[in-house]
Formats: structure tokens, C-alpha cells, sequence
């Protein structure tokens, strides 16, 4: 099955859900307009589609192999890797002075959608890269930076994150990879990791490794762990390749999904330390590596929106073609299963979750932009509490949806779905690892009510919320029919919102912290349906105001219709989160009983 990127939708929800033109207007992406912007999403639409798309089946059969410490990876990888990388796309939001385009999250965070939904295997490397990379930048020595940054940039030289640990996931505060300081400003790192992606490859000559390790005098917990570039080959002065480091690919995993991204158990210091430099200072690697996580956090969210996107597609054509009994108001003969109104309803289901979610994850790419390029102090602060505050739902809600969506992707294709040869099989087992790493669902759901409600002593969530609200009132305001009940549905799942968001401020000021954890999940859950559904109803009211304005494109009807099928089906569960939230943790106190019964 092919994949068609969704550029037009990209594009359009760029400029009216995550305000583009604004952005431009306001100077903050001083060399785009919305055509270079287009163009960009046109070519990288087509080389995922046309180059990397192909690949995917054929690679979940063949999968990564390991022997005698190599990884090869899939036929055709090292000759479409090569092609992506010289056209340029590695480098697309990377800093200039390293090489990079210096295109902003916005535009990156809509390419990482297409190249995953190409093939989620193949883009898992480049999206570390695209971590490493940036801590990199934001915390390397200028000898670091000079050595490795342009070859990581330019896509030569690939880069990992090593965090986990057999005793090591969650909580990084079990993290026991030693570091020792070497007396000649090196370190030399013992240990091993987990679940690598990525850590052994054939595509690039190089592998630059961030491993979290502990020096020996460092205090306990996640403030005595350092971060270290370890490097496959040693670099020389001149940039060329030295010595092989002390550091190998002990054996790779077999896994539900994602079967070509090779995930390595990684070995440190076999023959005496690997070789490494220390990035940023002794004991604050974490602050340095929840730099490369925030932005691997929001990618992985898009990549939840990708593999949504791609099972939709495929289930969407599926059921065009299937023809199975009769549709309520069909002729003679059987009814492609598109017509029957379950069939509709689980497509429907499909593409406004999706669209949803692709929302939230550009709507937290412009506020991460903001953050960085607005030109005054206060603006920089409010656009990064409200990045901090929309990162772990654009991560947890998007895989959950990418989930979802792929499960319903087998259902529309009945028993076809469950054998391999169709594809949308492959697309359920690829979607599941993503609510798993980056940091589990759960922990984002914690990160979200014990970290980022309080920020700036609940003004940022409010804030947030009454943005919601005023989408509602242009909603009111609108005498387009087609919107149906989408004002009303949607102000019920806002209001429900800001009620147990009231809960969670209230349990945390008198601690009560078992309450508020507890509650997390559903909590992230209602945000997301919240504010995906303000997502699809901003486009919608910019499609509305085209229709009016004689604008005759198709897609605009969609675009109502989509977040009204959303507003009416959808946001109606929003109160019975809110229920679970503020009353649904007292049952946990009976949890041991529960489970034991
Ligand atoms: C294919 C794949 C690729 C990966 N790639 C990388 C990589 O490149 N680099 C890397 O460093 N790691 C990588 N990982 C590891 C991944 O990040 C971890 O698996 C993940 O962080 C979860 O850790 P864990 O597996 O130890 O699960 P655990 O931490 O044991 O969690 C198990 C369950 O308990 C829950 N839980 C744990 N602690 C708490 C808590 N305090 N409160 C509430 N619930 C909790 C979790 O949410 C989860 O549901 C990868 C894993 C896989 C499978």
C-alpha cells in the first residue's frame, strides 16, 4: 500500500491551528513565507513517499542482523539513507553554523510526520540524531562542537541516546554505568546498556554515543549523573576516523514491531574503559540530556501521528475496494463496506483523532519556536511554560491515538487486517513501542500534573484553557450551519477540563499526592481530547471563513465535518473523564484487594 503525504493538510494546519502566518508576520521566521514553506513540505512529501515508503514491508520482513558485533540493516537502507541525507533533510532544523538549514520545529516537526509514516524503522535514527545533535549544541565544549557537530549534522555521522539500564528505565536514578576521570580531560566509561536504537549500524562510518554514567565521588540519584560523548571511532584532530573506542554491540533485540531499527545491547569498556568526553558539567548530564529528550519527546508524538496517519490511508482504501451485504439506502448488489455507517464511523474515528492530534504536536512546535526566536524576555518565558506544559500530551495522547488508530486500521480491514501480507498489521506492531519509550505514557501523564500544572502557580494551564474558550466563542459567533452542535460539544469538554484541572491544583497545594497521581492518565487523556478538539475546530473555522469568502476547495467541507464528527462523538466522553479524575481515585485505595480478589 502507498503512502501519500498529507501536505495540503500539513500546510493548512500549520497556518491556521498553529498560527504560521502570525509567526512570519511578527518576524520570528525571518527568511520563510508560506510558499518556501509549502514548497519544502511538497519535496519532502515526495521523497518519503517515492523513496522510503517502498522500503517499509519489505523490511519489517527482512528486519536488522546481527553477527559477530556488525548490524546490517535492511536491503536499500544505506543507499536511501545516503539520498536523504545528501538532499539535505537531516540538516533541515539544524543551527548554520554547523552546516544546518536553521528551519524552525515547526516545519521539522511536520517532515518527521512524513519520513516516520514512510517508515517508522528507517526515521527512528534520524530522530536521535536530531537529539543528540541538539544537546550537543546546547551544552558541548566549541572542541566538541568543532569535531562532531557537522558530520552529525550533514547526516554523515549518526548519534544515540544511551539512558537505559537492566535496573535502569523509569528511574534513572539506578543508573551505575561508571565514569572515571582519565587525568587528561578524557573519561573512561564502564558499563552496559539496553535497548539502543540504533547503537550498531551499517549506514553511517561513525556512531556518536550520549551515555548517561556516573563518576565515582558523585552524589546519589539523577544529580550524580553526568553525560559523555562516546564515539564509535575516536575522531583525530584533522577529523578524520582513529582508533576503534572500547565500546561494541553485544547483541540486538527481537521485537513485536519496528523489526529494521536495530535495538542494541551496548557494551562499555570491555578492554579497560571506552574513551569519553564529558558533555556540559560533571553531575548535570540529566539537564543536558532533557534537552535531547524534549525534543525526541514531541518527535515521538508526531511519530504517533504518522503511523495514525498511514493505517487510516490504508484502511480508508481498503475499504473502498471490500464490498460486503448492503448499505442503507444502496441499489442492487453489495456496498463497498465505506458505505456502511459502523465502517464510516470507525474511519471517522481514525482521521479526527489523527487530525487531533497532528494539531496539538504543531501547536507544540510553534510554541517551542516561540520560545526560542520571540523577540522579548516575557514572551520567551510564556511560549516555553506553555511548550513545557503541551510536550508530554503531544507525546502520550499522539502514540495513544497512533495505537488506537492502527488497532482500528486491522478492525476496518476485518480478517484480512490480522494477516501480514496487507500491511496494517505491521502498522499496529510498529505504533506500540511509541507509548513506551521516551519515557512511558505514565510518566508523561505524571510529568504533566506534578511538574507543568504548577508552573508559574497554574497561570500557564489557565491560560491555556481560556485560549480553548475563545475558540468556543468563535464557534458561537459562526452562522455556518454545518458546525452543528460542535460550539456546545466542545465547551462541555473544555468546562470539563478546567474542572479537573481544578481538582489537580487544589489536591496538590494540600498534597495529596497519591490522588493526583492516580488520576494522571485520564487527566492527560481529557487535555488531549480538549485541545485536539480545539485544534480541529480552529481549522475548521478557517475553512468555514474560506467556504464564505467563495473559496470552492472540497477540503473545506471535511474540515467542518471532521471536527464536528469530533466535537459530537468524541469530546462527549470529556465529562466521564473529569469524573474518573476527581472521583475515580478513592477506588484505587482498595487496589491491593482488587487485584488479590
Ligand atoms: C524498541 C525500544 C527502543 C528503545 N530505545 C531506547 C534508546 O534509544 N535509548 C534508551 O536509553 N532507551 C531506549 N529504550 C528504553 C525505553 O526508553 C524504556 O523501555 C522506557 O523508558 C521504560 O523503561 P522500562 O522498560 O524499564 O519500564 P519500567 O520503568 O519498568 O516501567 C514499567 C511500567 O511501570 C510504569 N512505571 C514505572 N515507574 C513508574 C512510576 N514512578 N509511576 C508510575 N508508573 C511507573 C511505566 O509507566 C510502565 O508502564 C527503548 C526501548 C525499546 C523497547
Amino acid at each position: 500500500m502507498t503512502y501519500r503525504a498529507p501536505v495540503e493538510d500539513l500546510a493548512f494546519t500549520m497556518r491556521h491551528v498553529a498560527g504560521l502566518e502570525e509567526s512570519i508576520a511578527e518576524g520570528l521566521y525571518p527568511d520563510l513565507s508560506v510558499e518556501l514553506v509549502e514548497q519544502v513540505l511538497e519535496e519532502a512529501g515526495r521523497f518519503a513517499s517515492e523513496r522510503i515508503a517502498p522500503l517499509n514491508a519489505p523490511a519489517d520482513r527482512t528486519g536488522a542482523h546481527f553477527a559477530d558485533g556488525q548490524v546490517t540493516t535492511a536491503p536499500g537502507w544505506r543507499e536511501v539513507y545516503r539520498a536523504w541525507a545528501e538532499a539535505g533533510w537531516n540538516a533541515l532544523p539544524c543551527d548554520p553554523e554547523w552546516g544546518g538549514q536553521g528551519l524552525p520545529t515547526l516545519v521539522q516537526t511536520a517532515c518527521v510526520e512524513f519520513w516516520n509514516a514512510s517508515c517508522m524503522s528507517f526515521a527512528l535514527g534520524p530522530l536521535l540524531t536530531a537529539g543528540a545533535v541538539e544537546a550537543l549544541t546546547a551544552h558541548a565544549s566549541e572542541d566538541l562542537k568543532r569535531r562532531y557537530l557537522e558530520k552529525l549534522v550533514s547526516g554523515e555521522w549518526m548519534g544515540t541516546m544511551n539512558l537505559t539500564e537492566p535496573q535502569a528505565g523509569s528511574d534513572l536514578n539506578a543508573v551505575r554505568t561508571r565514569a572515571e576521570r582519565a587525568g587528561d580531560g578524557t573519561y573512561r566509561i564502564t558499563g552496559s546498556k539496553i535497548f539502543i536504537t540504533y547503537g550498531e549500524h551499517d549506514l553511517t562510518d561513525n556512531i556518536v554515543h550520549l551515555v548517561l554514567a556516573r563518576l565515582p565521588d558523585a552524589p546519589p540519584g539523577t544529580r550524580g549523573i553526568s553525560l559523555f560523548l562516546v564515539p564509535k571511532f575516536i575522531v583525530n584532530d584533522d577529523g578524520s576516523l582513529g582508533a576503534r573506542n572500547d565500546v561494541r554491540c553485544h547483541s540486538i533485540e527481537h521485537k513485536l514491531g519496528i523489526h529494521a531499527s536495530p535495538t542494541c545491547t551496548m557494551v562499555y569498556g570491555d578492554a579497560g574503559g571506552a574513551v569519553g568526553w564529558l558533555v556540559g558539567e560533571e553531575n548535570r548530564g540529566l539537564a543536558c540530556m532533557f534537552t535531547m529528550m524534549n525534543n525526541a519527546r514531541l518527535a515521538v508524538g508526531a511519530q504517533g501521528v504518522a503511523i495514525a496517519d498511514r493505517a487510516y490511508q490504508q484502511a480508508l482504501s481498503y475499504a473502498r475496494e471490500r464490498r460486503q451485504g448492503r448499505a442503507p439506502g444502496a441499489g442492487e448488489g453489495m456496498s463497498p463496506i465505506a458505505d456502511h455507517p459502523d465502517v464510516q464511523r470507525m474511519l471517522l474515528t481514525m482521521k479526527a483523532t489523527t487530525h487531533a492530534a497532528r494539531g496539538i504536536c504543531l501547536m507544540t512546535a510553534a510554541a517551542i519556536d516561540r520560545s526560542r526566536l520571540a523577540p522579548d524576555a516575557e514572551a520567551r518565558r510564556k511560549a516555553h511554560e506553555r511548550a513545557s506544559l503541551l510536550t508530554p500530551i503531544a507525546k502520550a495522547f499522539s502514540t495513544d491515538i497512533g495505537c488506537e488508530v492502527a488497532s482500528l486500521g486491522v478492525q476496518v480491514h476485518g480478517g484480512m487486517g490480522f494477516i501480514e501480507e496487507t500491511g496494517a498489521a505491521q502498522h499496529l506492531r510498529d505504533a506500540r513501542i511509541a507509548p513506551i519509550y521516551e519515557g512511558t505514557n505514565g510518566i508523561q501523564a505524571i510529568d504533566l500534573v506534578m511538574r507543568k500544572l504548577p508552573l508559574a502557580d497554574g497561570t500557564t494551564v489557565r491560560g491555556a484553557i481560556a485560549e480553548m474558550r475563545k475558540v468556543g466563542t468563535r464557534l458561537v459567533a459562526s452562522r455556518d450551519e454545518a458546525f452543528g452542535a460542535t460550539a456546545a460539544r466542545l465547551r462541555e469538554a473544555v468546562e470539563a477540563l478546567d474542572d479537573a484541572t481544578s481538582f489537580f491544583l487544589k489536591a496538590l497545594a494540600g498534597h495529596s499526592l497519591a490522588d493526583a497521581l492516580a488520576a494522571a492518565t485520564p487527566y492527560l487523556r481529557l487535555f488531549g481530547i480538549a485541545q485536539g478538539g480545539t485544534a480541529l475546530a480552529m481549522a475548521a473555522l478557517a475553512a468555514s471563513e474560506a467556504r464564505a469568502a467563495g473559496d470552492a476547495n472540497p477540503a473545506h467541507a471535511g474540515r467542518i465535518a471532521l471536527a464536528r464528527f469530533f466535537a459530537e462523538n468524541i469530546a462527549t466522553g470529556a465529562r466521564g473523564l473529569a469524573q474518573t479524575v476527581m472521583t475515580g481515585a478513592s477506588a484505587l485505595a482498595d487496589a491491593e484487594a482488587a487485584l488479590a480478589g
